[in-house]
């Protein structure tokens, strides 16, 4: 026997109508690419995503069809979301910070058939467009500009074929909940990048979790500022859980440096946040620099990498604000797991309770983790075993978007990182599993050597590779970026080891260097160090 209840699809519209319908008048605010803010409401972006749905049925797309981004985070940006997956299309948002090759590779094997993207890509757009072989539209997200029009006559803009789309246009009434909605490339450190399709009820329920308190927690009383890009995993799946409680909305626009973010941050008396660390670094290093506090935030989501835990305490003891470490792949929508405290834990001594705060957290309710072994064999979560980490769950891959390969091991999705999880669920990653130092036939992580040496005074960025070694077949090797100004001598270096892990884990010597290399998304490229330095401790016998 069936429940007798209404048996209505989870799609993504409906997170704006609702919006729309009962906090119409909450604010959008966006910074625009060309500079100056624009203030629209939920109840005018609704508006202008139905006549931009009914713009984009006019240009003949389909079900299915899948429509490209380059963009930043702006209200336009916004309005596609909502425009292209609402009216049956595939929002395909892409990185701008991948190489032009892998752009193409992208949106070809993506067969996108339209291309929407910001001022700043124009240069970009334009190199790119004899190779994307299925692009039919360029559309710059502006009003019309003489100057760009005559430079560029492939151009078309945003604001005019907004204009060609109907006010009364209707969302589609036949969308299956299982349909496509939005599609995001993995950064594809090696090998080329594979598509993550999510559909309007993987997307819709990792919303709906992602807002409860002990997950992102937004309200109706929050204002979010998303610093990670709408590029990135579609801004962590924010977009779609702060529309659907209502918070006033900020979009940063192209300006991310620590000025713009702590000026945009206090003016529209932003409450919560998301981005990667290095982001964050930037931000807190100008706000050292120039005394400026954070004077109404009060949490923000820090993930993509490891979060050290120095950069925790001092958004803490600096700004009074939370961090909410937390865990997450474009696989997973992206959120696998965020570390907020159970009450049990307020009673324990102050270390025992930073040890639980540095892990990644536990994963809310729609996600399981487990770590396995070489065989597939499932460990203990104790806490110290560690192993392979897998997922699986109501937002985790199935399939790879139009990849040979099966994504699923026994039902699970390995997650390629390294881990261990303790019997509350709370889980630590060790290392991405090709990043992980075998000495000697034992594991070390760099991740922990990285957090320790990310808490030096001296130190601004840091990684840690594992090098060749004649002898322990691997070692590790600290590579460094001192702070501005700052000294930095390799007996010290390692000297602030001592005593915080075990002697054989303190690396074997120290590189400087000016800068450490990041992807796309803001990860340490290993193995571009591995390449350069890796056999550094061979060479010194
Ligand atoms: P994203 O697009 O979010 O960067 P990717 O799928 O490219 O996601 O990368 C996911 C990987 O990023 C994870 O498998 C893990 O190695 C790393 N990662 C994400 N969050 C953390 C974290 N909090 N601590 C350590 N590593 C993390």
């Amino acid at each position: 026997m069936h429940g007798l209840m209404m048996d209505r699809p989870l799609l993504i519209s409906q997170i704006i109508d609702h919006a729309a319908r009962y906090h119409g008048d909450a604010p959008i605010v966006s910074v625009e690419t060309t500079g100056g803010i624009t203030r629209t409401n939920y109840a005018q972006a609704r508006a202008r995503a139905v006549k931009l749905a009914s713009a984009l049925s006019k240009r003949g797309m389909g079900r299915s069809d899948r429509i490209a981004t380059l963009a930043w985070n702006n209200h336009r940006h916004f309005e596609l979301y909502y425009a292209i997956s609402g009216n049956g299309q595939v929002c395909h948002t892409v990185n701008p910070r991948l190489f032009p090759e892998q752009l193409a590779y992208i949106m070809n094997h993506a067969e996108d058939r339209m291309l929407f993207f910001d001022r700043t890509f124009v240069p970009l757009v334009n190199g790119l467009r004899e190779h994307l072989k299925t692009v039919e539209a360029f559309v710059l997200m502006e009003g019309h500009d003489d100057e760009l029009a005559g430079e560029h006559d492939w151009l078309e803009f945003y604001d005019e074929f907004l204009a060609t789309g109907d006010d009364d246009h209707r969302w589609p009434d036949d969308l299956d909940e299982r349909d496509a909605s939005s599609l995001c490339y993995t950064s594809g450190t090696t090998g080329n990048p594979k598509g993550v399709l999510y559909s309007h009820r993987s997307t819709l329920i990792h919303a709906m979790m992602s807002a409860t308190p002990d997950v992102m927690n937004f309200s109706a009383r929050d204002c979010l500022l998303p610093v990670v890009p709408m590029f990135h995993v579609n801004a962590w799946g924010s977009p779609y859980a702060a529309t659907m409680v209502g918070a006033k909305l900020v979009f940063p626009g192209p300006n991310l440096d620590g000025v713009s973010l702590t000026r945009l941050f206090n003016d529209e008396q932003v409450t919560v946040s998301a981005g990667v660390p290095t982001i964050w670094a930037g931000l807190l290093a100008h706000l050292a620099s120039s005394g400026e506090k954070l004077e109404t935030l009060k949490r923000t989501i820090v993930g993509g990498s490891a979060c050290p835990p120095a950069m925790i305490d001092k958004f803490r003891d600096d700004h009074g604000v939370e961090v909410l470490h937390a865990w997450g792949m474009t696989e997973l929508s992206p959120l696998g797991t965020v570390n907020n405290l159970k009450n049990k834990h307020y009673a324990m001594s102050e270390a025992e309770q930073n040890a639980v705060r540095i892990t990644a957290g536990r994963p809310p309710f729609g996600i399981e983790l487990g770590v396995f072994d070489d065989d597939a064999k499932q460990l203990p979560n104790d806490g110290e075993t560690q192993g392979d980490l897998y997922c699986r769950g109501h937002w985790v891959l199935q399939d790879y978007y139009s990849e040979g390969e099966p994504a699923l091991r026994e039902g699970w999705f390995p997650t390629g990182d390294v881990a261990t999880i303790d019997p509350d669920g709370y889980m630590a990653i060790r290392d991405r599993s090709k990043d992980i130092i075998k000495s000697g036939g034992e594991w070390i992580s760099t991740v922990d050597l990285e957090n320790l040496a990310m808490a030096h005074p001296d130190v601004a960025d840091a990684a840690v590779i594992a090098a060749a070694h004649d002898k322990w077949d691997e070692r590790p090797l600290l590579i460094v970026v001192p702070k501005q100004g700052a000294q930095v001598a390799q007996d010290d270096l390692l000297g602030f080891y001592d005593g915080k892990v075990a002697k054989w884990w303190i690396p074997d010597a120290v590189q400087i260097v000016d800068e450490i290399p990041r992807n796309a998304t803001g990860k340490v490229r290993k193995n571009v160090l591995r390449e350069t330095y890796g056999d550094v401790l061979k060479q010194a016998g």
